[in-house]
């Protein structure tokens, strides 16, 4: 059976009453790179774009959102880099394990600055708010899934309890849209 995310297949914890962050840690096993994060996450959910890190034989990341002022690179800082430099989201990652640390918003007109994209499964604490729903999930026929399979694969994220959307979910598309009728106008600021 194809893998969505091994922090998925088998179901996850609920979040951990006034759970307040906790240290991602890239995979290198020595001098890892690690993250502190200094708050809870929101909007976690998987995500089946091709740009978002995912581990060996995921067929989906697990990513959330949390205040960019509480992400701070507490080691290996030097072996950070930027995947993409011209993408919205600049991945920050692992040049020797590949795992992306954090993805920021620099364009401060995006709908989404403000947020930093995490993974919270990079670490050992738990409590993290789980998965809430699923993205993009077309997209992973981008990455190889055969068309033939997406049946299985939104019937398991439904079983899951994770809506499967082929944009994000409705909130963060409100957001969005939100944000563009506030800048042209069509909607009070
Ligand atoms: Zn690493
Ligand atoms: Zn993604």
């Amino acid at each position: 059976m194809i893998s969505l995310h091994p922090a998925i297949d088998n179901g996850f914890p609920a979040a951990k009453p006034g759970f307040a962050g906790g240290t991602l840690k890239c995979h290198c096993a020595t001098n890892p790179v690690t993250v502190e994060v200094g708050a809870q996450t929101a909007h976690n959910h998987a995500c089946g774009c091709t740009k978002c890190w995912k581990p060996a034989g995921a067929t989906f990341s697990q990513i959330a959102v949390v205040d960019r002022n509480k992400v701070k690179v507490t080691s290996g800082a030097e072996k950070l880099y930027v995947v993409d430099p011209s993408a919205a989201i600049q991945r920050h990652a692992c040049k020797d394990c590949g795992v992306h640390m954090f993805g920021r918003i620099e364009n401060q007109e995006h709908p989404f600055y403000g947020l930093d994209f995490v993974h919270t499964e990079l670490s050992d604490d738990d409590g993290w708010s789980p998965p809430e729903f699923a993205a993009f999930v077309s997209s992973v026929i981008e990455s190889g899934v055969k068309p033939e399979q997406m049946p299985e694969i939104r019937a398991r994220l439904k079983g899951l309890g994770l809506e499967p959307y082929d944009a994000l979910s409705p909130p963060l598309m409100d957001a969005i849209a939100t944000h563009v009728a506030k800048k042209s106008g069509a909607l009070a600021a």
